[in-house]
């Protein structure tokens, strides 16, 4: 067993439990077993100390939405890199879509990914299960199977459930399991050979657009899906404006939504892609900055739940090519809390908000089923993230733990760097260099 571990000193954020104080943490036995104010001190002695004055520490960070590419894909992420990378973004739980080969629509395949992230990951991974039989949306999947099975949520994500049968009878079934279907929203015949964000730049650069009202269209008839069957939908990453305002609307007459929105579509443009820049080629695309507005709104607000990554992995070839040919996806895992510090810094979100839409929140749609996650409450899981809000950094992608090196962040400023994640009470990543140099100081 390892040491008991004292991380003393630092700004403890814990939405769960309302709290924003300075103090420490005692962690032992993987779980966190004491909790105190100020310069309070914990009842035993003997433990490591990890010093986090003037750091944030808040619980780990929680992942709705990761592609983790295994199996079938594993030159462009595995479990265990997938894993390492969630581990130096500060995530300790992700959870994994189904769009692998073969896909996660059977029990034997969701048990793959279980066994697989018990002996290689160092964070929790949870599997999502599809919706229909090979993504192909045509026949629902054995839900209860994948349920039994330990699925977190279906989805077919990549595509839609265009077939709105499917989608009723999937929305309808999941009420059994408690369990949310999330659905990434497109109307692919609008959207067919779509390469970016439609509007005037679209235009301007000759590459053919992707309106808006594709995904506000699937919104809207996941939304009246929802109402019809009491089923739980989730919306996947949100990116426009007339879908905050949808899902707004659908809430205040209680029916059963929640959203998330990714870091990427919360803080960049379609002006990323000028250039052909196929690192900015994403699906939904990046959208407008009125968009962005009403995406950090709906946050605000509550109409948008959680900021999940929708971390999309590729190989340097797959994304070195002609821009209409590359494929859609950014690697986010391990840049998703630098950059939406950035909203913090520029005053758009609270830094209490921006925590509880990747832990307590998250938590909330897990349920208890996977233990009492997102908190910092005494008893539970050791899970905890610790980041310097102030510390710039430059990303380079070299230093990425994901086999996915394609994000059009690359060589920018970053301000707000993860310095140590816990998982179950050990250290499963640590920014030495920062920690070093607090030693010395
Ligand atoms: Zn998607
Ligand atoms: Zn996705």
């Amino acid at each position: 067993m390892n040491k008991a571990l004292l991380i003393k000193d630092g700004r403890t954020i814990d939405p769960s439990q309302k709290t924003d104080e300075v103090g420490s943490l005692l962690v032992a036995e993987g779980k966190i077993s004491w909790r105190g104010k100020g310069e309070e001190a914990p009842p035993e002695t003997d433990y490591e100390v990890l010093d986090a004055k003037g750091l944030v520490v808040c619980p780990g960070l929680i992942d709705l939405h990761s592609h983790l590419r295994d199996p079938g894909y594993e030159e462009k992420e595995t479990i265990a890199s997938g894993s390492r990378a969630a581990a130096r973004g500060g995530f300790t739980t992700i959870c994994c879509m189904p769009n692998t080969d073969p896909p996660l629509d059977n029990q034997t395949a969701v048990e793959y990914i279980k066994s697989t992230a018990a002996a290689e990951a160092v964070v929790r991974v949870l599997p999502i299960g599809c919706i229909s039989k090979g993504r192909k949306g045509k026949e629902l999947v054995e839900m209860g199977e994948l349920a039994a099975a330990g699925v977190i949520a279906f989805s077919d994500d990549g595509e839609p459930a265009l077939n709105s049968y499917i989608m009723r009878q999937a929305l309808d079934y999941s009420r059994a399991f408690e369990l949310p279907v999330t659905d990434h929203c497109e109307d692919t015949i609008l959207t067919e050979g779509g390469q970016m964000n439609e509007g005037v730049l679209s235009a301007k650069l000759g590459l053919r657009g992707i309106p808006n009202a594709a995904e506000d269209i699937i919104v809207a008839r996941d939304l009246a899906l929802a109402e019809l069957t009491g089923g739980w939908l989730h919306i996947a990453h949100t990116t426009t404006e007339g879908a905050v305002e949808l899902i707004r609307r659908a809430k205040e007459k209680g029916i059963n939504v929640t959203a998330e929105v990714t870091p990427h579509h919360l803080t960049l443009t379609e002006e990323r892609v000028i250039g052909y820049n196929t690192n900015a080629k994403v699906n939904p695309p990046l959208r407008t900055e009125r968009d962005i507005e009403a995406l950090i709104q709906g946050l605000n607000d509550n109409t948008i739940d959680i900021i999940a990554t929708d971390h999309a992995p590729h190989t340097e070839g797959d994304k070195l090519c002609e821009f209409a040919l590359a494929p859609f996806g950014i690697s986010g895992l391990e840049t998703a809390l630098g950059a939406l510090m950035g909203l913090v810094h520029n005053k758009k979100l609270s830094l209490t908000t921006l925590i509880a839409k990747l832990t307590y929140e998250p938590a909330k749609i897990l349920g208890g089923k996977h233990g009492q996650l997102g908190t910092l409450a005494v008893s539970a899981p050791a899970d905890i993230t610790i980041f310097d809000p102030l510390l710039e950094w430059l990303v380079d992608t070299k230093d990425f733990a994901s086999k996915g090196k394609n994000t059009p962040l690359a060589g920018e400023k970053l301000k707000g760097k993860v310095i140590v994640t816990v998982y179950g009470g050990k250290i499963v990543y640590r920014n030495d260099n920062v920690i070093l140099k607090k030693q010395s100081d």
